[in-house]
């Protein structure tokens, strides 16, 4: 094959538009069938006829996609999930002893790949009327260092323990305490130890609903491990928890690996997943069209190539530039005049406390907000906004905040009615570079994470406010978008004269985006301190030095990198007390 279509029947209006896109295809018009619609009103396209004229999704942009595939993709596809549907071809490896990654957009197929090898997901082989046999996928990789591992997975010599990625679904079906749910699954007799490394004890013997995304995403990957398994699969293990959490998960997850086990797992923070993998497949091909997997490479090289967009290789270019770093991105010098500042704040929430005793905000200034899960930066934020009031203490001046919060709500609402402001005033600025246009006519009760996420960027921004207040903008995004979200928050900032306060937890994002760093200080649920807006260089060693973890740049693409622990470089950086880039 050496084109696809996709078709997406619910963004077609009406009978009269498909009837009309139908009319317009030359090789119907020779008595052909290329478009058809079927008693249901359904419209497909039949690939092997499509001369790939451009005709259709010109007329139809939302909603068909005809798409050449690489002349060199010769090999027929693993999975397909229906006519004119996404499609995968090939798969990840995981290698004994080694941690994998799996690095690329989002709906490129890692998740569908992932379930494959979890045996979640029967492989169809590009025929979705029949269900696949898993042993077909054997034929695929005859030859390769991969036939063993494929056999072996077959013939359930490796066996597969699977933590899936939307772990906000686990209360909709588990029922009970964490910790009978958790001893249920623990054929390692572990739980004891496991509890104890990812922290669960404050929290065992809470019912798994009432606990938050971030103890939800450790419960998870504990249910994970507790499994005797050979092969353990993360997908997403870093979402809803914080850095101190991340680097936590990541090292636990580091030692699964040894000589009769593999990790394989997708991850879209940069500076987790490099520390966390030593090898790294990419995916690349078309969003939500279909998926392709690289060749295997090891971590620092994978991640710069993806960070490069072309795989040498494969010979294939799989994004138009480069997304280049700078060892600290420039701003213009600007005049320090003030925007608000407060004093001696103070906010009871229950048995929680936070104070917070001076600090200033400048105008232009783009504020990172560095601190771990319960520790009052969302409810400082919303102080700020003005939503929440403190009940001690002074913010000096009024200013206009615009939020984006932490949780963002759907509606039925168009993309279009509630981007209407950035449309007319903004379209340049963060329509096009959110790549919005394509979501302009849906819902955003239809939206994906990701894309309501971009969605809720674009309708903070497109306000007048003295402040902008992001509050985890990452969240959802993949790598590529997390860049591209940082550096029109950067432009949006440069060129409106405007200020920021970005609060997350992926510290690549954080050291691209902001100028400033706030650390808040404290014990989770119990007690938060925030420090006053520092510089850069004093903000990140004031945070990292918590962490106990040091950065440096990576030499050929400048981006952050944590130093293995120990090593002469962490040693070196920690004695001088620079925990941000010797
Ligand atoms: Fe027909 Fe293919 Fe041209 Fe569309 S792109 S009008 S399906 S030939």
């Amino acid at each position: 094959m050496t084109r696809i279509a996709i078709v997406d029947n619910e963004k077609l209006r009406n009978m009269q538009e498909k009837l009309y896109i139908q009319s317009l295809c030359p090789v119907n018009r020779t008595g052909k069938e290329c478009i058809r619609i079927d008693g249901n009103g359904k419209l497909t396209i039949e690939e092997k006829l499509c001369t790939g004229c451009g005709i259709c999704p010109k007329a139809a942009p939302l909603a068909i996609k005809i798409i050449n595939l690489p002349e060199k993709l010769k090999q027929k596809p693993i999975h397909r999930y229906g006519e004119n549907q996404f499609v995968l071809y090939s798969m990840p490896t995981p290698l004994k002893g080694r941690v994998t990654g799996v690095l690329g957009v989002n709906g490129i197929g890692k998740s569908t790949a992932l379930r494959i090898l979890a045996k979640v997901l029967q492989p169809n082989f590009g025929d979705w009327t029949t269900e696949g046999r898993f042993s077909d996928i054997i034929p695929f990789f005859k030859g390769t260092e991969a036939q063993k591992f494929f056999e072996e997975l077959d013939k359930g010599v490796i066996t597969v323990s699977y933590k899936p990625q939307q772990v906000e679904l686990i209360p909709k079906t588990a029922k009970g305490s964490v910790k009978e749910l958790l001893k249920k699954v623990d054929q390692r007799g572990k739980l004891g130890e496991v509890a104890k490394e990812l922290q669960l004890d404050g929290f065992l013997e809470n019912d798994i609903r009432e606990i938050s995304g971030g103890e939800l995403q450790r419960v998870a990957i504990a249910a994970a491990v507790l499994k005797d398994a050979s092969l353990y699969i993360f997908d997403e293990p870093s979402s809803y928890l914080d850095i101190r959490q991340r680097i936590n998960i990541s090292r636990f997850i580091k030692g699964l690996a040894n000589q009769d086990t593999s990790v394989l797992l997708v991850e879209h923070d940069l500076i987790i997943l490099d520390y966390m993998t030593d090898l790294i497949n990419i995916m690349y091909g078309r969003e939500a069209a279909y998926g392709i997997v690289s060749g295997v490479k090891p971590t620092k090289a994978g991640i710069n190539i993806y960070l490069g967009g072309y795989l040498k290789e494969e010979n294939v270019r799989f994004r138009d530039a480069a997304m280049k770093f700078t060892e600290r991105p420039p701003m213009e010098s600007r005049r320090r005049e003030e925007l608000t500042s407060w004093k001696s704040i103070s906010k009871k929430l229950g048995r929680f406390s936070l104070e917070a005793k001076e600090g200033t905000i400048y105008r232009k200034d783009i504020i990172g907000v560095l601190g771990e899960n319960g520790t009052g930066k969302t409810t400082f934020a919303r102080m700020l906004a003005h939503v929440l009031t403190q009940d001690g203490g002074e913010i000096t001046k009024k200013i206009t905040v615009s939020y984006k919060p932490q949780y963002i709500e759907s509606s039925n609402e168009t993309v279009a009615e509630a981007l209407d402001h950035a449309i007319q005033k903004y379209a340049a600025q963060l329509i096009t570079p959110l790549k919005i246009e394509p979501l302009l006519e849906s819902r955003l009760s239809q939206l994906s994470g990701g894309e309501l996420q971009r969605v809720a960027i674009a309708a903070c921004l497109q306000k007048d406010a003295d402040l902008y207040l992001l509050d985890e903008p990452s969240a959802y995004l993949d790598a590529e978008q997390r860049l591209v979200v940082s550096k029109v928050v950067r432009d949006f900032m440069e060129q409106k004269g405007a200020t920021a306060m970005v609060v997350d937890h992926d510290l690549l994002f954080i050291d691209y985006v902001a100028t400033k760093i706030m650390v808040v200080d404290g014990t989770p649920a119990v007690k938060g301190e925030v420090h006053a807006p520092q510089e850069m260089e004093d903000g990140m060693n004031h945070f990292l030095g918590k962490l106990q973890i040091t950065l440096r740049r990576d030499h050929d693409t400048k981006r952050p990198r944590i130093n293995k622990e120990d090593s002469y470089l962490d040693r070196e950086q920690k004695g001088s007390g620079k925990y941000y880039y010797a």
